[in-house]
């Protein structure tokens, strides 16, 4: 196995910090979409959701970050970061408006998104521009908003876009506004959008992968080329760090 840097992935000895950092979005991207996630790997449920809420909210951008250390899968093992950002990176290619953010793999700790979009909107008030963020989740992931980290600086830092996953469908006004805190319901700052609902899932990618069935037509063919070159989520490789 590469020894690499636990929190970022890289080989150890790669040129890190700025060296690494892409050029991901543009002064003129006023309106932008931020997708985080594990993406281990990315799949087209992700790329469904983000193309459909980047149309129906005229997004300029829509980012996609790789969290270095998801804070809710500690206990997992997760393949390296740069794994996970060069399949994300593939997935995307041929589309504008999509982008990667290293943003969570250049800090240190836990990844918690309320620091991630504190840093985005820094970086954007540094360079002078108006931004507004739209944070993508989906339903399910919506339900546990209330434990996750600073969860009323989030909602400050950046309006919601949710988004519907097959067994969580989008909730009403009287859910949001008994389940979302600091009375965000009520403040036009969530939005939902009722994208094509897939079942894919990360979990079931690598699953198929390590039983050795097919992943065509659940990822990207190059996403699919990747995983079998690096021999990813096969059940004795080594790739997967703990
Ligand atoms: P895993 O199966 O390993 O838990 P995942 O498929 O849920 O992974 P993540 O990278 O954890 O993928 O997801 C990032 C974000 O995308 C989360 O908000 C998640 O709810 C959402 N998401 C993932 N897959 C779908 C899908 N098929 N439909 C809608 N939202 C999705």
């Amino acid at each position: 196995m590469t020894d690499r840097d636990r929190t970022t992935g890289r080989a150890k000895g790669s040129p890190g910090g700025s060296a690494v950092r892409a050029a991901w979005i543009e002064p003129a991207d006023k309106r932008v979409g931020i997708l985080g996630g594990t993406f281990d790997p990315i799949h087209y449920g992700h790329l469904v959701i983000a193309e459909q809420v980047r149309e129906a909210l005229q997004l300029d951008r829509v980012l996609f970050v790789p969290a270095a250390m998801p804070p809710h899968k500690l206990d997992e093992p997760v393949t390296p970061a740069v794994d996970r950002v060069a399949m994300v990176e593939l997935a995307i290619a041929g589309n504008p408006a999509f982008a990667v953010s290293r943003v969570e793999l250049e800090r240190d700790g836990p990844s918690y998104t309320a620091d991630t979009l504190a840093e985005l909107s820094d970086e954007a008030a540094r360079g002078g521009v108006a931004r507004d963020f739209y944070f993508i989740l989906s339903t399910e992931a919506l339900a546990d908003l209330r434990g996750w980290y600073e969860p009323e600086r989030l909602l400050a830092l950046a309006h919601l876009a949710v988004v519907p996953r097959p067994g969580a469908p989008l909730p009403d006004a009287t859910w949001l506004a008994a389940n979302l805190p600091g009375g965000a319901a009520s403040t036009g700052r969530v939005v939902c959008i009722d994208t094509l609902p897939l079942a894919h899932s990360a979990s079931d990618v690598r699953a198929r992968a390590a039983a050795g069935h097919s992943i065509r037509y659940l990822v990207p063919p190059a996403v699919e080329a990747f995983i079998r070159d690096h021999r990813l989520y096969l059940s004795n490789n080594t790739q997967r760090i703990a």
